[in-house]
């Protein structure tokens, strides 16, 4: 089966691993100092603060701007889960905004809509690596005065207009195995803003600046040496990576037919997280799946239901209704396109979907 992903880790992943174990100093170090600079260097940013996972780096995220209980925060639907339950673990309510057809982001023009005197930020999700509209989203929360954390999670190395996606809010990464560049696990936030920085360092840790000295409840969300000699050689080969990733996307989308095959922005540059194609409304995904697991391809569905649509979501949001959002849910279907594909794998997708 050709999986709908794959780390790819070599020597350089090996060896990082073993210094590190050598060294006797595995908890957070000079590895992780590293790293933060190499993510700052990639997204434009004056700082950078590792964490335990993305879903860690947008709790921190969220806490440092000061979103709490009472606060709204407008969201897509569409999107993993962890962008939702990050609104929801510092008490605040998230809104949900449908997403557009064509990239899957939240659609810019139904945001405004959303707005009411408790929102205080937006979180975009630059989702399979396809950057937002950041100038149409940039404007709403300039002329409201919102907040905006960039859930760049799938999107590392991703650009909008020249511009890296991390740089135009707070920008939240994550390392997690499966993600375009990896720890294994872990997590980035970006930021131009020093204060900011320094608050999320403390929140990572314990609410600790000077040692063993707690100026507010914090958490132990730090990322190791270990993770970090893993991301550090990773780093190295990301725009190797994504070169390879746009090659294989590029490949499947002159390639495959009967489907809908996804489409890149002028202006974006997609880095391909995930190639997504839809299947057209009314037709069967699930017999789709199972032919192209019988064929060998591996495939994902990210995501089955949309979050508004989960009980314990609901329960907070209420019965809200998204329509692009639940009928995209239903066509959309993954295929690999990770850098480890050779040739005869891409042939082998694109026959065995061409013969859906
Ligand atoms: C992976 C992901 C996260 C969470 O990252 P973890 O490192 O798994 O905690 C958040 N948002 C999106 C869109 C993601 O894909």
């Amino acid at each position: 089966m050709i999986p709908i992903s794959k780390p790819l880790i070599g020597e350089a992943e090996k060896k990082g691993v073993l210094e590190v174990l050598e060294s006797g100093m595995l908890a957070q170090g000079p590895r992780v100092r590293r790293l933060e600079e190499r993510f700052a260097q990639v997204c434009g940013t004056r700082y950078a603060v590792a964490t335990s996972s993305g879903t860690t780096a947008l709790h921190i995220a969220l806490l440092a701007h000061g979103i709490g209980p009472g606060d709204e925060v407008i969201t897509t639907p569409f999107t993993f889960i962890a962008t939702v339950n990050s609104i929801l673990f510092v008490g605040a309510k998230p809104v949900f905004v449908d997403i557009e057809e064509e990239t899957f982001n939240i659609n810019p023009a139904l945001i405004e809509a959303a707005v009411t005197p408790r929102t205080r930020a937006i979180i975009p999700v630059h989702l399979y690596g396809h950057p937002c509209e950041m100038d149409a989203v940039m404007e709403i929360a300039r002329r409201h005065d919102l907040i905006v954390i960039e859930d760049a999670a799938q999107a590392v190395g991703a650009t909008y207009k020249g511009r890296p996606v991390g740089s135009f809010g707070t920008g939240c990464f994550s390392l997690y195995a499966t993600k375009n560049v990896m720890s294994g696990e872990g997590g980035m936030i970006t930021t131009d803003d020093e204060a900011l920085a320094e608050r999320g360092r403390m929140l990572r840790n314990h609410g600790m600046r000077r040692r063993y000295h707690y100026e507010f409840l914090g958490y132990n969300f730090r990322m190791s040496d270990l993770h970090a000699a893993i991301g550090l050689a990773q780093m190295d080969r990301l725009e190797e990576f994504t070169a390879r990733r746009r090659k294989n996307a590029a490949y499947l989308s002159a390639h495959i037919t009967g489907v809908i095959t996804p489409r890149v922005r002028e202006g974006c540059e997609h880095v391909w997280h995930q190639y997504t194609v839809r299947v057209g409304s009314g037709r069967d995904r699930d017999a789709a799946v199972r032919r192209l697991n019988e064929a060998g391809v591996g495939t994902g569905i990210f995501y089955p239901l949309p979050a508004h649509r989960y009980d314990y979501i609901r329960a907070v949001v209420g019965d809200v209704h998204l329509p692009v959002a639940e009928r995209l849910a239903r066509e959309v279907l993954s295929l690999p396109v990770h850098p480890g594909l050779s040739q005869a794998d891409l042939e082998r997708i694109v026959e065995a979907v061409n013969r859906l």
